[in-house]
């Protein structure tokens, strides 16, 4: 059975968009919102979401993502200014695995101080280059490249 299947109707993030639940919105446009997250990392946590339903970056059209993307700038750089963070995190799961919560697409903006006592998820540990060749191969056998594009 996958779990990570929430249909639009009982999507949370669906019913922020649709005004049927509550949110703190800091942006909006034709085609993403943004706002709070109820839970914040650090003060000024934005969830950036599409207002089109879609699961993650697996399920979302590359041009719905676009229009993520684009008002993660736009929101990212609001924060920055508005709230001067000492950095700002980008994180987008996808998967329970990846500690995916919501099935809805969504991209985080957390802004980072200092002292806000938030870890790094990983370790920087160098790799193995048989192992780095190998891994490349493989994911360069399955990639699609655009038109014109190629290695
Ligand atoms: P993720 O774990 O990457 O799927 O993130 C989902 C995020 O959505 C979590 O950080 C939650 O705190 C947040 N969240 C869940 N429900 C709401 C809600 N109703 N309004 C705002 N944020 C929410
Ligand atoms: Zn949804």
């Amino acid at each position: 059975m996958d779990t990570n299947n929430h249909s639009p109707d009982s999507c949370i993030f669906c019913a922020i968009v649709a005004g049927r639940a509550p949110a703190e919105v800091v942006y909006e446009d034709e085609h993403t919102l943004a706002f709070l997250d109820i839970n914040p990392a650090t003060r000024g946590h934005v969830l950036v979401v599409s207002k089109t339903h879609a699961r993650d970056i697996f399920d979302i059209t590359e041009e719905a993502a676009q229009h993520v993307m684009r008002a993660v700038l736009r929101v990212a750089r609001a924060v920055d200014e508005a709230l001067h963070p000492d950095g700002v995190n980008l994180i987008q799961a996808n998967r329970r695995a990846a500690f995916q919560s919501v099935f809805h697409v969504h991209v985080h903006v957390i802004p980072r101080w200092w002292d806000d006592g938030i870890a790094a998820p990983w370790k920087h540990e160098q790799g193995d280059p048989h192992m780095l060749r190998e891994t490349a191969e493989t994911i360069r056998a399955t990639m699609v490249h655009p038109e014109g594009g190629g290695m």
